[in-house]
């Protein structure tokens, strides 16, 4: 187990980015912090539902469309200050997800910027097939994938909640967020490479075997700069 890091994770939506992401912020103890699960929460909230926030946000989330950049970079900002985050790092997963994003990302990070920008990268036909057979759990947000015959009232293996498809995982919403993801998202890739800290990690493949690799590439990605720093701070002397 590695403590500490700092990462961002992009990924076609259905590249499994969620639980990966869950999985790396347990392995390098760190909050999985996602903008998607924290829309997603604060419109379930019964103290949200009449405010002047849910208007502002329920529209945009509904059409799979990107929710406005004050909102979602305040979320954010406000989540890192916590002091698990603080302290320790994250996985940002679904943030940022546009250029403007990554830059107001790196205002908020004064003292040193993110590690690593991780593409977890699954062919778009691949995603297509996964996000229409995706069902997710309302209560906690566990991913399911339909079965044959179809199951009737599911509900969730982990805690009892029901067991629904999503209503941004409609074949229709879901192409517009593939769309928003080729053109606003994956310009991050030349952002991060810019900057030195970008790597891609092949997304197919079973869960496991995924985690693995995503493992590897990150920590031969940190020995590697941590060498390259050694090597300049020895070469200044
Ligand atoms: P996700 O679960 O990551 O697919 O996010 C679900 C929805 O939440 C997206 O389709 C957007 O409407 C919204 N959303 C999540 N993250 C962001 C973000 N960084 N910027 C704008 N909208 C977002």
């Amino acid at each position: 187990m590695v403590r500490g890091i700092k990462l961002v994770v992009f990924g076609r939506q259905g590249s499994g980015k969620g639980t990966q992401c869950s999985r790396l912020a347990a392995y390098y103890v760190v909050p999985h912090i996602s903008t998607g699960d924290m829309l997603r929460s604060l419109l379930g909230s019964k103290l949200t539902t009449a405010s002047w926030l849910f208007e502002k946000v329920n529209r945009f989330v509904q059409a799979g469309e990107l929710v406005p950049d004050d909102v979602i970079v305040e979320m954010v900002a406000d989540r890192l200050t916590k002091d698990d985050a603080h302290n320790r790092g994250f996985v940002l997963d679904g943030f940022p997800r546009t250029v403007s994003q990554a830059e107001a990302l790196s205002k908020l990070l004064t003292f040193s910027d993110v590690d690593l920008a991780v593409e977890l990268n699954v062919p778009e036909k691949e995603v297509l097939n996964r996000l229409l057979m995706r069902r997710v759990c309302t209560k906690c947000g566990e991913n399911y994938t339909v079965t044959t015959p179809p199951k009737v009232d599911w509900t969730c293996d982990i805690c009892a909640g029901d067991v629904v498809q999503r209503p941004d995982d409609t074949a229709d919403i879901i192409k517009k967020r593939i769309t928003l993801y080729n053109t606003q998202t994956l310009p991050l890739v030349q952002w991060y490479k810019d900057r030195g800290c970008f790597i891609s990690v092949n997304g197919m493949g079973n869960l496991d075997v995924v985690t693995q690799r995503l493992i590897k590439a990150i920590n031969d990605n940190r020995t590697r700069r941590s060498l390259v720093s050694e090597t300049e701070v020895s070469e200044t002397r």
